[in-house]
């Protein structure tokens, strides 16, 4: 299709603006009959059509085992993929061999929720979580320790399923 110029030409006279004005108010008042699409956060919270995508990549949470320790095995994958470098390890050993993170810690102000550190988990104990409600006053409390993702319930995310690109 050509492409056109359209020239509005201004009024050589004065003109009454009551006719535009009236034209406007019609838009809003057909605006104000029609169904609302906004929702009064945080008084409302999500409903059904609302909720999050099931692959929604938001707060972290540390997976544990049945004796509430951490799962992670403190194999440095994580904090080796991390494109934002946002996650501290500091691994220990017990007397058995096994390895556990004695400092396990991320910034979620850093953190660009790509889901890397879940896809590389080795044992599925990190994952970025269906949640977003993590605002902070202080910018210190976006540091999430080992306890406190542990501590936390919401979902995980299910990620991007090649096999399921829509997610159907
Ligand atoms: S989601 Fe990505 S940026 Fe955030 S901690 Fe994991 S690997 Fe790092
Ligand atoms: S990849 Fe998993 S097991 Fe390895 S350090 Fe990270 S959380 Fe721990």
């Amino acid at each position: 299709m050509a492409i056109t110029v359209k020239v509005c030409k201004r009024p050589e006279q004065q003109v009454s603006y009551v006719r535009a004005a009236l034209k406007g108010m019609r838009l809003t008042f057909k605006h104000l009959l029609q169904p609302k699409f906004t929702m009064q956060y945080p008084e409302e919270k999500s409903q059904d059509d609302w909720a999050l995508s099931s692959r929604w990549r938001g707060t972290h949470r540390m997976m544990t085992d049945e004796a509430g320790r951490s799962k992670c095995v403190a194999c440095g994958l994580c904090p080796q993929i991390c494109p934002a470098n946002c996650i501290k390890l500091v691994p220990g050993e017990d007397e058995e061999g096994n390895r556990y993170p004695l400092i396990y810690e991320i910034d979620e102000f850093r953190c660009v929720f790509c889901g890397y550190c879940q896809e590389v988990c080795p044992e599925e104990a990190i994952h970025v979580g269906v949640h977003f409600e993590n605002a902070e006053y202080d910018r210190a409390r976006f540091v999430y320790d080992l306890e406190r993702l542990s501590s936390q319930t919401h979902p995980v995310s299910t990620l991007w399923d090649p096999s399921d690109p829509k997610g159907e």
